[in-house]
């Protein structure tokens, strides 16, 4: 989708700091960091969340969940957060499913 910021960052259309990829997924630092470590990991398919994704592509959430642990492993951090925002009220504000990868300071809870 041409319209969509991230498969256009998939596309590299637009740039974006890539720390992972593989044949179904894109590692890239977001670009308005919430902890020392914020990484976003999205499928290379334009689903609108991890919902759809788990009914379109189901092995592909197992991968976004697995470059998200070794993203984390690579940075030399061992606890970390994986937030799926989905749906507005949830605070998801671009719509191709993505997991944020949060660490590198205590995570308070519940979230906001
Ligand atoms: P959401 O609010 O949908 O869960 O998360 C979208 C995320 O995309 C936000 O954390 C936001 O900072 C990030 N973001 C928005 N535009 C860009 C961009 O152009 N490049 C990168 N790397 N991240 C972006
Ligand atoms: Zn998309």
């Amino acid at each position: 989708m041409t319209d969509c910021l991230f498969c256009r960052i998939v596309s590299g259309e637009i740039p974006s700091e890539r720390v992972a990829e593989t044949d179904a997924v894109v590692a890239f630092r977001d670009v308005d960091p919430k902890a020392p470590l914020h990484v976003l990991v999205v499928p290379r398919i334009h689903v609108a969340d991890v919902g759809e994704l788990a009914d379109a592509e189901p092995a592909t959430v197992t991968e976004l969940v697995q470059v998200a642990r070794q993203v984390v492993a690579d940075s030399g951090q061992e606890s970390y957060r994986l937030v799926f925002n989905t749906g507005e009220e949830a605070g998801q504000t671009v719509f191709h499913a993505h997991v944020h990868v949060l660490a590198g300071r205590p995570l308070s809870w519940p979230p906001g």
